[in-house]
C-alpha cells in the first residue's frame, strides 16, 4: 500500500551531530509526515528538492516538545524532539499550533513502537542534559513519557458573540501540569502545558474544562495552573498565613529530605519556598536544617518566576512541578509536599458527576440469566436500558470494599469493557448493574458455534478484547483473572472484557488462594501462582491463554490434566499446544504472552497493534 501523507510544512532542524566533533548548525527544511517515514528536504526555487533524511517512523522512540529557556539561534521559536536511532533530532516550528500538529500527529503515529520509559524535557546542549544536567547523551531521561496523544477530530467551536462582547475575553485560562488520564467519558485528557479554557471551577477538587477542538470534561483541579491568578489553594504545598518560623518548625517535625512549604512571603504577593535537608552545608557538617528560597519575577514585560537559577515558568504551579522533579540550583528537589491544612492526596476527591449509587426504584428486576460467583444474575431495566443485575448473596463477597472500589470502576469506560453502570446498596441483597450483552459469555458463545467461526471472526474477539484490556492497562487497573468465561458478547457479536477486578471483593478462599480448588491457574501467570504477584503482565499471560480458547472454539485448556500437574508442566517450561486453526502469528503472539518474565511479554497496546497489523492483510 501506498503511504498517506499526513502533515507538510516548512520548518527548520538543527542537526543531529552524529558525531562529537560535527558542527552544529540550524537549516530551513520541508518536512513531509507519511505513515511511513518522516522525511525532509531542502527546497530551493526553481531546483528539484533534495532529499536530506528519512526517518522509519519504526525507529522512533519519542516525540516531545522542547521546554527550554536555552535562547534559539533561529527565526522559528517552537521546538520539538523525536529521538531515534539512538539519535536526536530537534525541530524548531513556527508557532504553538504548528509544533502541536506535529508533536500530536507523531505521537499518534508511534504509539506503539518500541518507545523510551523516559524522556529529557530539555536540549542536549554543551555536553549536558538541561533538565537533569547529566551528562552522558543517552543518559536515561528525566520525566516520564506518555506515549499516547488524544486526537480529536471535532472541529473547532464557533467563538460565541453575545452582545458584541466576544466570548474570549470572559475566559479564565489553565495550562496543564502534566498528563492527565481520563477514567470516564466526563473526564477531559489533559496533555502536558497545554492551555485549557475553564468552564466551571466551583468544585475545589475537579474542574471542568475545554479544549482547544471544543471538547470538554473534568479534570483533577491540582493538575492545572491558572495563566494569571494565585490561588493556590487547592494544591497541598501552599500554606497561607505561617510565617518563616513556623515553616521551619512545621519542616524540622515532618524531617524528610525534600519536605517542602510554599508560604506567603513578608512582602505582599511575593511567595517563599522553605524546604527541608539534612544534605552536607559548606563547613561538610550534616545538619538538619530548612532553606527558604524566594520565588522570584523577571522585570521583563511578560512576567516569569524562578527559583535559584533562571529556570523560567509562566505560573508558581508549574515552577513548583518543575523543582519537584529537578532540584536544579536549589539543595534539593522539593519532595513531599506538606501542608498545615491538608492531609491526604486531593487529586481523588469525590469526582461531580459520581453517581454510582442506584435507586432501587428506578430499577425493575425480569427473569434469571445465570449465576456466577457472586449469586444470582438476573436482567432488568434501569432508565430505559437494558441491564443485567448481579444480586449478590450474603457472605458472596466483602461489600464494604467493593462499595468503596465501585466508584473507580464505574468511571472505567470502554466500547470494549461491560459497564458497570452503578450500585444498589440501600437495599439487601446488594446490586450490580451493569449493561446488557445478549449473547452471554465468551466461552458459551465459542462452544455453541463450533465449527462455524471464520477466522476474521476469531481474530476480531482478540482485538475486541486486547482494545479493552489496552485501556485497562492505560488506566493501571489489573483485571486479575481475564478468560473466555470473563467475557460477553453483544447483539453484534462484539466481544467485552468483564468482571475486571472483581476477584478482589469474592470472600471463598477456594478461589482466591492460588492452592484452592477454584483458582483459574490454568489462566495464571507464574509468578501469580507463585508469590501473588499480579500486573497488567499477569494480564498479558491470560490473554496468551484466552486467545487459545478462542482459536480452540471454547475448549478448555490442558483438557486433561489437573491443576497440579499444568503447574509442574509450566515449571518444565512446558506451554498449551497450537490450536488447529490458530494461524502462525497468532501462536507466535500467544508464546510471546507466555515468557517466564513479565517484563519479556508485550503489552496490550502492543498486542493490540499487532493485532491489528494482522487484520489488515
Ligand atoms: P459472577 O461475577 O457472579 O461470577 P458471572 O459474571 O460469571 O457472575 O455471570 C454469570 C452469568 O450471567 C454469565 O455466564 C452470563 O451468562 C450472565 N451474565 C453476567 N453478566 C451479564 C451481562 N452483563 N449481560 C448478560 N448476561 C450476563
Amino acid at each position: 500500500m501506498y503511504p498517506r501523507v499526513i502533515l507538510k510544512e516548512t520548518m527548520i532542524k538543527k542537526s543531529q551531530q552524529k558525531r562529537r566533533t560535527s558542527p552544529c548548525n540550524y537549516k530551513q527544511r520541508f518536512f513531509v509526515l507519511d505513515t511511513q517515514d518522516l522525511k525532509y528536504s531542502e527546497r530551493r526555487p526553481g531546483k528539484k528538492p533534495i532529499l536530506k533524511g528519512c526517518i522509519e517512523l519504526s525507529a522512533i522512540k519519542c516525540v516531545e516538545i522542547v521546554h527550554s529557556d536555552a535562547p534559539i539561534p533561529c527565526s522559528n521559536k517552537y521546538p520539538f524532539q523525536v529521538f531515534h536511532d539512538n539519535l536526536y533530532l530537534y525541530i524548531f516550528a513556527p508557532d504553538n499550533d504548528c509544533r502541536q500538529r506535529w508533536v500530536r500527529a507523531l505521537k499518534e503515529e508511534t504509539k506503539y513502537n518500541d518507545l523510551v520509559v523516559n524522556y529529557h524535557p530539555n536540549f542536549w546542549m554543551d555536553g549536558r542534559w538541561r533538565c537533569c544536567h547529566q551528562t552522558e547523551k543517552l543518559a536515561k531521561g528525566c520525566q516520564e513519557y506518555d506515549p499516547i496523544s488524544y486526537v480529536s477530530k471535532k472541529p473547532l467551536p464557533k467563538i460565541r458573540e453575545e452582545e458584541g462582547t466576544p466570548h474570549y475575553q470572559l475566559q479564565k485560562l489553565v495550562v496543564a501540569l502534566q498528563d492527565f488520564t481520563p477514567f470516564g467519558d466526563h473526564d477531559l485528557p489533559l496533555q502536558k502545558d497545554q492551555e485549557y479554557v475553564v468552564i466551571d471551577s466551583s468544585h475545589s477538587d475537579w474542574w471542568k474544562l475545554q479544549d482547544d477542538m471544543g471538547n470538554t470534561g473534568f479534570v483533577p483541579s491540582t493538575y492545572i495552573a491558572e495563566i494569571s491568578g494565585t490561588d493556590f489553594h487547592r494544591f497541598k504545598w501552599y500554606s497561607k498565613e505561617i510565617d518563616r518560623g513556623q515553616s521551619e518548625e512545621l519542616l524540622m517535625k515532618e524531617g524528610k529530605e525534600g519536605a517542602f512549604i510554599v508560604r506567603d512571603s513578608r512582602l505582599a504577593g511575593v511567595y517563599t519556598v522553605s524546604v527541608f535537608t539534612k544534605a552536607p552545608g559548606s563547613n561538610g557538617e550534616k545538619n538538619p536544617r530548612v532553606k527558604h528560597y524566594k520565588i522570584r519575577e523577571t522585570d521583563t514585560e511578560e512576567n516569569k518566576f524562578y527559583l535559584a537559577e533562571k529556570y523560567l515558568f509562566k505560573t508558581i504551579p508549574e515552577l513548583i512541578h518543575y523543582h519537584q522533579h529537578n532540584a536544579a540550583g536549589l539543595i534539593t528537589r522539593l519532595r513531599h509536599p506538606v501542608s498545615k491544612h491538608r492531609t491526604g492526596s486531593p487529586d481523588l476527591g469525590k469526582h461531580p458527576t459520581d453517581q454510582w449509587e442506584v435507586d432501587r426504584e428506578e430499577l425493575s428486576l425480569g427473569q434469571e440469566i445465570g449465576s456466577g460467583q457472586f449469586g444470582l444474575v438476573l436482567e432488568g431495566n434501569w432508565r430505559d436500558k437494558k441491564v443485567a443485575i448481579k444480586m449478590v448473596r450474603e457472605g458472596a463477597m466483602s461489600e464494604d470494599e467493593f462499595t468503596e472500589e465501585a466508584r473507580v470502576m464505574t468511571r472505567l469506560s470502554h466500547s470494549k469493557l461491560v459497564q458497570l453502570y452503578g450500585v444498589c446498596t440501600q437495599h439487601s441483597p446488594m446490586c450490580l448493574v451493569f449493561e446488557f450483552m445478549e449473547n452471554g459469555c465468551l466461552s458459551d458463545y465459542l462452544q455453541a458455534r463450533r465449527g462455524h467461526l471464520s477466522r476474521d471472526t476469531m481474530l476480531g474477539m482478540c482485538l475486541d478484547i486486547s482494545d479493552g484490556m489496552a485501556y485497562l492497562e492505560r488506566s493501571n487497573f489489573i483485571h486479575r483473572d481475564l478468560a473466555a468465561r470473563n467475557c460477553l458478547v453483544s447483539n453484534c457479536n462484539e466481544v467485552k472484557v468483564s468482571d475486571f477486578g472483581m476477584t478482589r471483593f469474592v470472600l471463598d478462599d477456594q478461589y482466591t488462594s492460588s492452592h484452592g480448588s477454584k483458582f483459574p491457574v490454568k489462566w495464571s501467570a507464574p509468578e501469580v501462582i507463585r508469590y501473588s504477584k499480579f500486573s497488567s503482565k499477569s494480564d498479558v499471560w491470560s490473554f496468551g491463554v484466552l486467545m487459545w480458547e478462542v482459536y480452540s472454539e471454547g475448549r478448555m485448556p490442558y483438557e486433561h490434566r489437573t491443576n497440579a500437574e499444568v503447574v509442574d508442566s509450566l515449571n518444565a517450561g512446558l506451554r498449551l499446544l497450537k490450536p488447529r486453526l490458530a494461524p502462525d502469528d497468532i501462536q507466535q503472539l500467544m508464546e510471546w504472552c507466555w515468557k517466564e518474565k513479565p517484563e519479556d511479554r508485550p503489552s496490550f497496546a502492543l498486542l493490540l497493534h499487532e493485532l491489528a497489523s494482522l487484520s489488515d492483510l
